[in-house]
């Protein structure tokens, strides 16, 4: 099995570069010896080429988003193979906050494709607004996977990243709830079927990673007891220590 992953989205954060630089340096320089856990950072995509030359082994460069095509007429956009021509090796797809702006799964689908003809590693959010009694949400979950990974061939599908982050649970959602590793382990559990069904053997060599809210105090219960090969962490990410923190206890818990 693969290492697990921690990611930081950093989100629309910091505001300047010098703080950027002062928080991936922050993380750098205590992960040296960190061998069991792979680390990406997904600054704004302005930061990549700043961050690049700090020298870390450890940790690799992701973006929160990209378009599709290699270049054109697409005016205030980045495409993934720019990303990848200035050292981001991941990228994030259908985060709930793009989505919330209109992006589709149509869309998230021709980028998740770019992305891959670019080398980089698509990180696909999936995850409900909100949970119903009918448990609607599985079924949103799965049309999700179903129309974002439509297309993708068996072959590639191992490098895609899925990440299951529950709207209801991230950090900026208003009057937002806790969700447990019981909740991450029950839609692991699921997405995995979803994915073996789709592509077959292929699909088991796909990470699953939680986010939502996670921090550096129930960390190891998301990664002991939910389901995952790893977590996304948003608003905890931009703490140097409490990420570190994070990394720490996922190294710890790994065999
Ligand atoms: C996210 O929105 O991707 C995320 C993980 O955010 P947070 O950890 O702040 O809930």
């Amino acid at each position: 099995m693969s290492k697990k992953m921690i990611i930081a989205n950093w989100k629309m954060n910091p505001l300047t570069s010098k703080e950027a630089e002062k928080l991936f340096t922050g993380v750098a320089k205590e992960v040296s010896t960190i061998k069991k856990t792979e680390i990406a950072i997904c600054p704004p995509s302005i930061y990549l080429d700043i961050l690049k030359k700090i020298r870390t082994s450890k940790i690799k460069l992701g973006a929160q988003d990209a378009f599709y095509g290699d270049m054109g007429a697409f005016t205030g956009e980045v495409s993934a193979q720019m990303l990848y021509n200035i050292g981001a090796k991941y990228v994030i797809l259908g985060h709930s906050e793009r989505r919330a702006q209109g992006e589709t799964n149509v869309f998230i689908n021709k980028k998740i494709k770019s992305a891959l003809d670019a080398s980089l590693i698509p990180i696909l959010c999936v995850g409900e607004n909100i949970r119903d009694e009918n448990h609607g949400y599985f079924n949103l979950v799965k049309m999700q996977l179903e129309e974002c990974l439509s297309g993708i061939s068996k072959n590639s599908v191992s490098k895609i990243i899925i990440a299951y982050e529950p709207v209801w649970a991230i950090s900026t959602t208003v009057n937002r709830k806790d969700a447990t590793s019981a909740d991450s382990l029950e839609m692991a559990i699921f997405i995995r079927k979803i994915l073996s069904d789709k592509f077959g053997p292929e699909a088991s060599k796909m990470r699953i990673i939680y986010g939502g809210s996670v921090n550096e105090k129930d960390c190891a219960d998301f990664l002991k007891n939910g389901g995952v090969d790893g977590l996304l962490a948003g608003r905890a990410s931009l703490d140097a220590k409490k990420f570190v923190e994070i990394i720490k206890i996922c190294e710890a818990s790994s065999k």
